[in-house]
């Protein structure tokens, strides 16, 4: 069945509208290595250089981004710089571009104009499928296979050893339910086994990416609400995954945004402003604006209501 589904992954690349829902959902297949190969995206200009590894950091030099096909430019000019091992947020409304700038990192796109550099070397010139492979991606829809939670976690790293698998569903707060699962690592989930919550396999999830361990990490906060047991758990495992990484994060959580190095704020495809949470405060711009309506100024609810941050 693994295999099927990943004979049906090309297919899929070619259907080109990772906004579909099925796509998306591909595209949370953590590994984006195996998602979409070079060949099946003709317009996709392989390079050549063998990605190693950021050494100091990622910039998004003017880039601008219209889809085929479309005349509305849906990126202007984006311009920022993200520092190896540090985390950028990404905020804004919905239809702001958080997700198709995300989506530019590991190329599912390229810019139409101005350049993403790795290191100042710009991210066409590298072999894809090697930036790919250094490259995790943890979205909202979290993609398992009908096979075992031991498959599921090692989905990105096949020779992972029995060790590095439980190694990453401890990290992952995911231990603990698994080894209540009638079988533990050898529970078959999805149709053919148990269900999980939602918040039981993001935390699966967030273990095949800890085992992949990737530079480069890209996080699509989730906008609906888990209980709060879970939300406390993913949020933790999340915080673990991230630690000392290089994260794109498109964030819904304000405790998320509060602990970013940099908040970048988007509207209709234009960075409006960036800087740490106490600097945009200060600035009593666009974010400061969005803040107070979400949370009335006051700390307390803030605190509290922790569910979800500008939509
Ligand atoms: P956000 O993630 O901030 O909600 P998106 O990046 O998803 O915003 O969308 C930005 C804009 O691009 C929206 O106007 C959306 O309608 C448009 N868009 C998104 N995906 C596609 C697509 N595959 N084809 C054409 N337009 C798209
Ligand atoms: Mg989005």
């Amino acid at each position: 069945y693994l295999l099927i589904l990943l004979r049906l992954l090309p297919l899929v690349s070619q259907l080109n509208s990772l906004r579909s829902n099925f796509a998306s959902m591909m595209a949370s297949v953590d590994s984006v290595s195996e998602l979409l190969r070079v060949e099946d995206k003709p317009f996709l200009i392989n390079g050549k250089i063998a990605y190693q590894g950021l050494q100091k950091e990622i910039n998004f030099n003017s880039v601008s981004f219209a889809y085929p096909g479309h005349s509305k430019q849906v990126l202007k000019e984006v311009t920022l710089n993200l520092p190896r091992g540090t985390t950028l947020a990404l905020v804004g409304g919905s239809g702001a571009g958080k997700s198709t700038l995300a989506d530019l990192l590991p190329r599912f796109y390229d810019p139409t104009d101005g350049c993403i550099t790795l290191d100042g070397v710009n991210l066409r010139d590298f072999d894809v499928a090697s930036v790919r492979r250094l490259m995790g991606i943890v979205s909202q829809d979290t993609f398992l296979f009908n096979t075992s939670v031991r498959n599921n976690i090692a989905y990105s790293r096949q020779e992972a050893t029995e060790e590095e698998i439980l190694l990453a569903a401890k990290r992952a707060n995911a231990y603990e339910f698994i080894s209540k699962l009638p079988q533990q690592f050898d529970t078959m989930i999805g149709d053919r086994g148990v269900m999980l919550s939602g918040g039981q396999r993001q935390r699966l999830a967030i273990a095949r990416a800890l085992l992949q361990n990737p530079d480069i990490l890209i996080l699509d906060e989730a906008t609906s609400a888990l209980d709060t047991v879970s939300e406390r758990l993913v949020q933790a495992a999340l915080e673990e995954l991230s630690r000392d990484r290089t994260t794109l994060v498109i964030a819904h959580r304000l405790s998320t945004v509060r602990k970013a190095d940099q908040i970048a704020v988007l509207d209709q495809g234009k960075v409006v402003e960036v800087g740490t949470h106490e600097e945009l405060l200060q600035k009593s711009g666009y974010y400061s604006r969005l803040y107070g309506m979400q949370f009335s100024n006051n700390p307390e609810t803030a605190n509290k209501n922790n569910q979800s941050f500008l939509r």
